[in-house]
């Protein structure tokens, strides 16, 4: 079929060349067919990386460079001097680069299919007449032929010929540049027109701004005209968070460092030791590489992406769904969340309570349901509700009373419709009915009454004007969302008469006031946003517990007032919430807010967060959020909050784990070098390490790693929700983290070396056993204090006695740690390969009570910090 001139043909036209039917849409039958002619509805993904490429990237890395080339240094000698049977030390080093390649690619992986599963979660549906019923689908189901309805907020899926409009207006600036609103009409325009004077068409890509309207579907997948420009979907770069940033620019200055005092100690060793022959230099360079690795924390970013996945996952199943990764880290730092009020805080359930006209008589209520049915684009069919639920209410009002939308409908006929905006705050409609012309108008009173001139049967005085503003009042103090129903003879919205006042209940949702509760204890300020009046805000605002007393400010209000100590702003509309974002951060508030609307995304994407609604939301604002609410609720956007400290907690723990260890390997090796004379560790001639650069690396990459992640893992803290938000200049290592991390890595180094003199001849204690037994004890003790202090870095504060068996995989990791450490004192090739000799039991009782030591004094500083005699944060 030729569709590339649909929009110079006649609407029926093009519904005749698609093979369609307007009103039934396609078959079933027909729809598969179309299918597999035209294939899904989808640009051509990206390609994947292949897996070879994600390997040499493992492989790019310059620690693991360097590794590599002391692995191929070290065969090299082995091949020299063959003084052992096969090259153990380079065997070693490899399979240990390789099994950590391995579980890095793994991760890599996990963390990339946790956040492909949220990118199918959130994929934007359309909504199809198809055998003559209203469906919704993914977007991708879309054929050609296919009859789409459009409404404000929708991204329009495909490129379609528009067959119906009332008000649709579409932005259509992704594509064409345009950046104003495209008035869209079914009207067939010239075949050489532009794509943005093709004012007959949808185009994929583009979002509705106003109003709705029905096409048939003329192109799909890489047929449209955004397909034929994007080609291909570039890959997406996937963007570092602020605090993976923060960590790899941390990461890659202790790095630095440690590169330094690596060639310091290298050069020193090299220059002061009496090095006697090429062996020994090669140990020496090789002892450097592991010192550089041990000690600098370069994986720290790819970790955090592994913990930060980790809370995508949890929060997804508690119903929010995270569309950009460094909104979970923001999360954690969220000081205000400002939330729309009707649906979200309230069920947005919505039903008819007080009906007020001026005579109080029932033909007058009858006029009054009549009008509000026609000016109405909601549905009741087989007692299922479709649509607004405020219009949905007025519906079932009107059935209560026996008229039935569907007959009046069909007595008045529609020709016209100025559509609801937030901005607006109204909407009308224009019938040609059994008496003529007339408009049927509802909406916010405050934006209908002033274009009535009459009310009933009698003009609307100043005296009455004042009464029917004090009956408004009145329904919204009593929490009542108020609507003014109007009727006029023309087709503008001028000259009107009021018919009445509608008052809805939209009772609060039961977890409201509990969630609410809780964001106010976690220091968070919750603060109501509505469109309603200000009145019905307020009642509202204190039955949820915003406020005892609520401080209200109206949209219009925002120019001229301070408002820094606003709980409910009402009658607002979206450019305000915009306004309302930029003050608020102004003054350092953090801010999660909430919207719907297309209008709402300038103030989600300005917002820290941006939350969206996955259920009312519009397609525009889901894509302008970082956060998505499966539910609406309130409670879910404070259950991320709490989710989003839980991770940065979590990477806190790691932290404090590894960085502890890796200063416990570097001042272990540092002072064995330095103090190697009085220590007596330098028995026989030439120099001695301490601990060997394959040990080194075993507890970097073999032992440190389980426990690491395990700590990612670890649940929330039972004070976390009781704590003020973080600040945000508060970086992710703090001044209690670095002191804690330097003491504990202190006493770890003097427990080992310690240890490894006690074991040996001379040096402050006497110890029998030869150099391979003494630095069997000091590698078996150091990895056993790693083990024990993951369990104190569970908490700064908590002691690591109360739910010490909560993290299973703590323990699991712990145990696996230490089977590996049994198992290279034990298995003989693992014997050779690291220089180990067995140990007795009497041996592994000593390092462990050396090791508990770390329990210890974690426990001392602990105590010290919640008894407030030391005050560091
Ligand atoms: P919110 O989403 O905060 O409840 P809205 O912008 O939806 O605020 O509504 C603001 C006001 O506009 C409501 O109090 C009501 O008076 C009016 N209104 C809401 N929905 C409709 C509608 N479908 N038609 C006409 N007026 C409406
Ligand atoms: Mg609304």
């Amino acid at each position: 079929m030729d569709t590339d001139t649909a929009h110079s043909i006649p609407a029926d036209e093009a519904i005749a060349v698609l093979a369609t039917n307007a009103t039934a849409g396609l078959g079933a039958e027909e729809v598969a067919r179309r299918r597999k002619e035209y294939g899904w509805n989808e640009l051509r993904a990206a390609r994947r990386v292949p897996l070879w490429r994600r390997i040499a990237a493992q492989f790019a890395d310059a620690l693991v460079v360097l590794l590599v080339a002391a692995a191929v240094v070290s065969a090299a000698v082995w091949y020299v001097e063959r003084e052992s049977s096969a090259p153990f030390e380079a065997l070693a080093i490899l399979t240990i680069v390789i099994l950590n390649s391995m579980l890095s690619l793994y991760q890599e992986g996990r963390a990339e299919e946790a956040l492909a599963a949220l990118r199918a979660m959130s994929a934007p549906e359309v909504t199809l007449t198809r055998d003559g019923k209203l469906i919704r689908v993914p977007s991708r189901e879309v054929v050609p032929g296919d009859v789409m309805l459009v409404a404000e907020g929708d991204a329009v899926a495909a490129d379609a010929r528009l067959i119906e409009t009332a008000g649709l207006h579409t932005l259509e600036a992704a594509l064409t540049g345009e950046s104003l609103p495209v008035e869209k009409s079914t009207e067939p325009v010239r075949t050489e027109a532009r794509l943005g004077d093709r004012h007959s068409m949808l185009f994929s890509g583009t979002a509705v701004s106003t109003g709705h309207g029905r096409a048939v579907v003329t192109a799909t997948g890489m047929r449209t005209e955004l397909g034929k420009i994007a080609g291909m979907l570039e890959e997406t770069e996937t963007q570092l968070t602020p605090l993976q940033k923060d960590l790899d620019r941390t990461g890659k200055q202790l790095g630095l460092v440690v590169l330094a005092i690596a060639a310091v100690v290298t050069a020193t060793l090299l220059a002061l030791e009496g090095i006697q022959n090429v062996h020994q230099v090669v140990d020496v360079l090789l002892f450097g590489v592991a010192l550089a690795v041990a000690a600098a924390p370069e994986g720290l970013a790819a970790v955090v992406t592994v913990v930060l996945s980790m809370g995508v996952t949890r929060m997804a199943g508690r119903g929010a769904i995270v569309r950009k990764l460094p909104a979970v880290e923001t999360l954690g730092a969220a000081t205000v969340i400002a939330s729309d009020k009707t649906g979200t805080l309230t069920k947005n359930e919505m039903t008819v309570r007080a009906v007020v006209t001026a005579g109080q008589s029932e033909e007058e209520r009858r006029l009054l349901l009549t009008a509000a049915a026609l000016a109405n684009n909601a549905e009741l069919a087989d007692g299922k509700k479709h649509g607004d639920p405020t219009e949905t209410a007025l519906l079932v009002a009107a059935a209560e009373a026996g008229l039935s939308a569907g007959a009046l409908r069909a007595e008045y006929r529609r020709v016209g419709e100025a559509p609801f905006t937030s901005e607006r705050k109204r909407m009308s409609t224009v019938h040609e009915g059994p008496g003529g012309r007339v408009l049927y108008l509802k909406g916010a009173p405050g934006s209908v009454i002033p274009l009535c001139t009459r009310y009933g049967a009698a003009p609307l005085t100043g005296e009455r004007r004042a009464a029917v503003l004090q009956e408004v009042e009145t329904l919204a103090g009593q929490a009542l969302r108020t609507l003014a129903v109007a009727m006029g003879d023309g087709d503008k919205e001028e000259n009107l008469t009021l018919l009445g006042l509608v008052g809805l209940i939209d009772p609060p949702r039961q977890e409201a006031a509990a969630a609410v509760a809780t964001a106010r204890a976690a220091g968070l300020r919750p603060i109501m946003i509505t469109g309603d009046h200000p009145a019905t805000a307020k009642a509202i605002a204190r039955e949820v517990g915003i406020a005892e007393a609520p401080r209200v400010m109206t949209g219009a209000d925002l120019d001229r007032l301070e408002h820094t100590d606003v709980d409910v702003f009402a009658r607002v509309n979206p450019e305000h919430k915009l306004r309302i974002v930029q003050a608020l951060q102004q003054q350092g508030a953090i801010v999660a807010m909430t919207g719907d609307g297309v209008n709402d995304a300038p103030a989600l994407k300005a917002a820290d967060i941006g939350v969206a609604m996955g259920i009312t939301g519009t397609d525009v604002s889901k894509e302008a959020a970082d956060l998505v609410l499966t539910d609406d609720n309130f409670a879910t956007i404070v259950a991320a909050v709490e989710e989003g400290r839980a991770v940065f907690d979590n990477i806190r723990k790691f932290l404090r784990y590894l960085l502890s260890s890796n200063i416990g390997e570097v001042l272990t090796i540092f002072f064995g070098v330095v103090l190697e004379g009085p220590l007596g560790l330098n028995v026989g001639a030439g120099f001695v390490l301490p601990l060997l650069a394959t040990q080194i690396l075993w507890i970097n990459l073999v032992t440190d790693g389980a426990p690491a992640l395990a700590l990612g893992a670890d649940p929330a803290s039972p004070g976390l929700m009781r704590r003020p938000p973080r600040k945000r200049e508060e970086g992710v290592i703090n001044a209690r983290m670095s002191y804690g991390i330097g003491i504990i890595g202190a006493v770890m180094a003097a427990g080992t070396l310690w240890v490894m003199d006690a074991s040996m001849p001379g040096g402050f204690v006497e110890g029998a056993g030869t150099l391979a037994y003494g630095r069997t004890m000091a590698f078996t003790t150091l990895v056993l204090f790693q083990i024990l202090n993951a369990f104190n870095c569970r908490s700064d504060e908590r002691s690591v006695f109360s739910g010490l068996g909560e993290n299973r995989w703590l323990l699991a990791a712990a145990g696996l740690s230490v089977a590996a450490q049994i198992a290279v004192v034990y298995v003989p090739l693992l014997q050779t390969a690291f220089q180990t000799v067995p140990l007795s039991a009497a041996d592994w009782l000593r390092a462990a009570t050396v090791a508990s030591s770390v329990v210890a004094v974690s426990e001392a500083m602990k105590w010290a910090l919640r008894a407030g005699l030391v005050r560091v944060s």
